[in-house]
């Protein structure tokens, strides 16, 4: 089976690492971007920890600075 991989492209910390060793989140907004090794097409991957919210969105999304803080 072949499936779609995904590259990272940036990112705002350490995808492996977005808690620190109190278990805290990294920051309030943690922000990745991969683009499909497959098809190319860019994504992405939003969160918000301080709401509790996040998507997952293709293209570039507008970010939302009414979300941080
Ligand atoms: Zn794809």
């Amino acid at each position: 089976m072949v499936g779609n991989k995904f590259e990272i492209t940036s990112q705002t910390y350490d995808l492996t690492n977005v808690r620190n060793q109190a278990g805290e989140w990294f920051d309030d907004v943690i922000d990745h971007r991969v683009d499909c090794t497959r098809c190319g097409r860019s994504y992405q991957i939003f969160t918000n920890t301080y709401h509790g919210t996040g998507n997952f969105t293709e293209g570039e999304a507008a970010s939302d600075s009414s979300l941080i803080g």
